[in-house]
């Protein structure tokens, strides 16, 4: 279940997410209806991928209808094939293995460092064998990931990088904007992410190489961009595809949250705030851990968790704050230990730092409006469920 689905409810107290509108949607999506050009790559989808080369530095981005496309889409460009293994933490969504095991190939699970959730980028040389075709990483929370560091380790190897940026969009690392490191990257603009238009995705493709085919396998298999970029007049089947585009009515809606990012983030960094100053001196009591985001990046605040010293602790603490209508939310429950992962020959003693540390962790309410006496019930909450456990 995608976080926050259970709790839909404005009436709810703190729910753990409501999506953000900007006011401009309702405009955009009305004129994409009249433009009678509802498909993908229209007018629209053209408007937001200007926005993302022109803020963020991303040329050669393919719009897609969600972020688990876009890795689907992402694995067959990168020509992931049956038997070829791909490293990726566990603590993920099921669509990061997904876009792995649907070209047949093999999701090899990695433990995550408890300072990010990130994949151990010290654990993966040891999963490499002659079989590994690519690393897969994800960015939890926003917090972008070892990627110059996985570079490094893929091109010792020769493999192909593609990162589920899906959390982390806006983010930056060493001052650049997640997309530009790795040669796939799949964003998520899904209703519980920072920036969304309900179902949406996109792929960053910074091979080349690879962009022409990334045209058409986006078009199932046709060479209709060459249509549409006025080059010939016919379009036919070139080689394997799928229908990877965002229609232009999402894609209307997706523009007016793109335009406002920046002040997505600012809203959402004031929540983040809030909490690790609650938090804080807990941490250093060393109750809970926080996350520890690199000094060399910038976090787009999509989440913020907590790392309680026990499970049990845990338990108290979300059982406590949903009886004040307050919901924090568990987070993944890895991958490895899913029944999935059984069946892929897993068991939960496999990867024990990420099961110890997977049944300790919580997500805290936080959405863009999460903001005024809202967030101060959400804040009074905690403090006093806090104490009621712990004592400082
Ligand atoms: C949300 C999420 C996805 C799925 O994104 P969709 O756009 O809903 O397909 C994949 N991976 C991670 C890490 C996510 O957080």
């Amino acid at each position: 279940m995608p976080a926050g689905e259970s709790v839909k409810n404005e009436s709810t107290r703190v729910p753990f997410n409501i999506p953000f509108l900007t006011g401009r949607e309702a405009a955009y999506v009305h004129d994409a209806l009249e433009s009678r050009e509802h498909a993908g790559n229209r007018s629209y989808a053209r408007r937001c991928l200007d926005l993302l080369e022109k803020r963020y530095g991303l040329d050669n981005v393919f719009l897609t209808g969600s972020c688990t496309t876009a890795m689907e889409m992402g694995a067959l460009l990168a020509g992931i094939e049956p038997g070829d293994e791909v490293i990726l933490p566990s603590y993920t969504f099921s669509s990061t293995a997904n876009a792995v095991l649907l070209r047949g190939a093999i999701p090899v699970f990695c433990e995550v460092d408890p300072a990010t959730m990130n994949i151990d980028v010290e654990r993966i040389e040891e999963l490499i064998t002659p079989r590994t075709r690519m690393l897969l990483p994800i960015d939890y929370a926003g917090i972008p990931c070892e990627i110059e560091r996985i570079g490094r380790i893929a091109r010792r190897h020769e493999l192909i990088v593609m990162l589920d940026g899906a959390q982390s969009f806006h983010s930056r690392y060493r001052g650049q904007f997640v997309g530009r490191s790795a040669d796939l990257t799949a964003f998520s603009f899904h209703e519980t992410k920072n920036v969304s238009c309900g179902e949406g995705g996109a792929l960053v493709v910074n091979r080349p190489e690879w962009t022409e085919r990334a045209h058409c396998l986006q078009e199932k298999g046709t060479d209709r961009r060459r249509v549409l970029d006025g080059l010939q007049s016919k379009y036919s089947w070139v080689s394997l595809g799928s229908s990877f585009l965002l229609s232009d009515l999402q894609a209307a809606m997706l523009l007016a949250q793109l335009e406002s990012a920046e002040e997505i983030v600012a809203r959402r960094a004031l929540v983040t705030a809030a909490y690790r100053s609650l938090f804080e001196d807990f941490e250093k009591a060393g109750f809970v851990r926080l996350p520890h985001p690199p000094d060399y990046t910038t976090v787009n605040h999509h989440a913020f968790f907590v790392i309680f010293d026990r499970p049990a602790h845990r338990r108290m603490f979300l059982d406590a704050l949903a009886k004040r209508d307050v919901h924090p939310y568990i987070g993944y429950l890895p991958l490895h230990s899913s029944s999935m992962g059984a069946r892929l020959g897993y068991t939960p003693e496999d990867l024990t730092a990420t099961e110890d540390l997977a049944g300790r962790i919580v997500r805290l309410p936080l959405f863009t409006e999460l903001a005024g006496q809202r967030l101060d019930y959400c804040l009074e909450s905690m403090a006093t469920v806090l104490k009621g456990i712990y004592e400082l």
